[in-house]
């Protein structure tokens, strides 16, 4: 029977930042995780370049019940932090876009960081371990895997979620909460395509491959960012975020024209070009295919001076506020992550320690705390790993 202070759950982001910071503080440390190799949803982030932070991160960028437990980790560990991390280890970086810091080489490179950190502070990983049944009969904590039986006095959970099951995902850490009498927030499945079964389904089909950048809205929330037409139905990151905001039943809105107003194009364009096609006015306007399928699927056509105000109006709506009832989403198979999860009332924002289950500690993806999409959940994964590897059995 191996005795150790911490076992850590899950050689993920925040598994390993975890182990890191309390093999630091001279605790005993071992990581299991029944994958061939860690973190794996580093090495597939970011186009493989992985977004690993955001410059701009704060509490509204994240979807949670609580959405005030996420401030005392990221104001305690923040981007500066994890980039100062990066630059000691002098992996070059760049800034995409919007604050969002990306590998210039390789997400491997911040692979290679964490471990070369793990080996450092004393952290033991075993890759390809699975574990079959945690419980707690007295003080410390029994886990059956499948190198033996394990005793430790902390257990920190950070399995993440279930999305891209391919990859060893698993929704094991609900499990564990459950058993120990922890709520779990339902998860779905969050920064997701979503799917139609309507015309919109043929139209998207159409046009998958054309991208354009869009406004997407469900409700008051809105991004605007790319939109990308797929055969399934719609993705592309304006998408992607709206994704972990839509229920099923509703609509969403899009404006595939977010710099113009269409229906005032169009009149103009009626004084001065008359004799032009409503469907040469909108390929002006649009990407052509775009422009020609919407023509398509709407009926538009005809000269702008025989169309009565009405009809301008109806084609700017299509275009500018165009509805669509999504039918789905792709699922955890395309998921980058996984919404819900861990009931954070029954956490310490501090130390992401359960409230009622000393030694109990669930960090990353596994807890109720989502990120949009640009390097956030990186973020709330190295920020929470952190906390938890600090306060764990001080
Ligand atoms: C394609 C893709 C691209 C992404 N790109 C970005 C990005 O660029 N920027 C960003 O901020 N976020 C990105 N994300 C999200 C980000 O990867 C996750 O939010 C983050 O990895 C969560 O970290 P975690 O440590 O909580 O969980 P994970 O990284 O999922 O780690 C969990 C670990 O637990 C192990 N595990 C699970 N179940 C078991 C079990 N039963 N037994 C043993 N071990 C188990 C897994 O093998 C895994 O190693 C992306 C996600 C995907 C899928």
């Amino acid at each position: 029977m191996t005795d150790i202070d911490v076992l850590v759950l899950g050689a993920g982001a925040a598994g390993l930042m975890c182990a890191i910071e309390a093999g630091k503080r001279g605790l005993s440390v071992l990581v299991i995780d029944h994958a061939k190799r860690p973190a794996e949803k580093i090495r597939i982030s970011g186009g493989g370049r992985c977004n690993f932070t955001n410059l701009h991160t704060t509490p509204a960028n994240f979807l949670s019940q609580n959405p005030r437990f996420c401030v005392s980790a990221l104001k305690r560990y923040t981007p500066q932090h994890f980039l100062k991390l990066v630059e000691a280890h002098r992996i070059p970086w760049h800034e995409k876009t919007l604050g969002q810091l990306f590998c210039d080489n390789a997400a491997m490179d911040i692979i290679h960081m964490l471990l070369r950190e793990a080996e450092a502070a004393g952290v033991k990983l075993w890759m390809e371990t699975s574990f079959t049944a945690v419980s707690k009969p007295d003080d410390r904590f029994s886990v059956a895997t499948s190198r033996g039986a394990l005793r430790t006095r902390a257990l920190v959970v950070a399995t993440g979620g279930p999305s891209i099951p391919k990859m060893g995902a698993t929704g094991i850490g609900y499990e564990i909460a459950k058993q120990f009498g922890l709520a779990v927030v339902p998860p779905r499945p969050a920064l997701v395509p979503l799917t139609f079964s309507d015309d919109n389904k043929i139209l998207c089909t159409k046009l998958a491959g054309v991208s354009v950048d869009a406004v997407v809205s469900f409700g008051k929330t809105r991004f605007r960012e790319g939109l990308l037409f797929t055969h399934r139905g719609l993705s592309g990151p304006s998408v992607l975020q709206i994704s972990s905001y839509w229920r099923e039943g509703q609509p969403i809105t899009v404006d595939l024209l977010p710099q113009a107003d269409v229906f005032a194009a169009l009149k103009a364009g009626k004084t001065s070009h008359g004799k032009q096609d409503v469907r040469t006015a909108l390929a002006g306007l649009l990407p052509k295919r775009l422009a020609e399928e919407l023509s398509a699927a709407h009926g538009f056509g005809g000269r702008l001076a025989d169309q009565p105000d009405k009809v301008l109006q109806k084609t700017g709506s299509a275009i500018n506020s165009w509805q669509l009832l999504p039918a789905g989403t792709e699922g955890y198979r395309t998921a980058e992550v996984t919404l819900g999860g861990v009931d954070t009332t029954a956490l310490s924002s501090r130390s992401m320690e359960a409230n009622d289950v000393p030694g109990l500690h669930f960090i990353g993806e596994v807890v109720d705390v989502t990120g949009h999409l640009g390097g956030f959940n990186f973020q709330w994964a190295w920020a929470s790993g952190h906390a938890a590897g600090q306060a764990v059995l001080g």
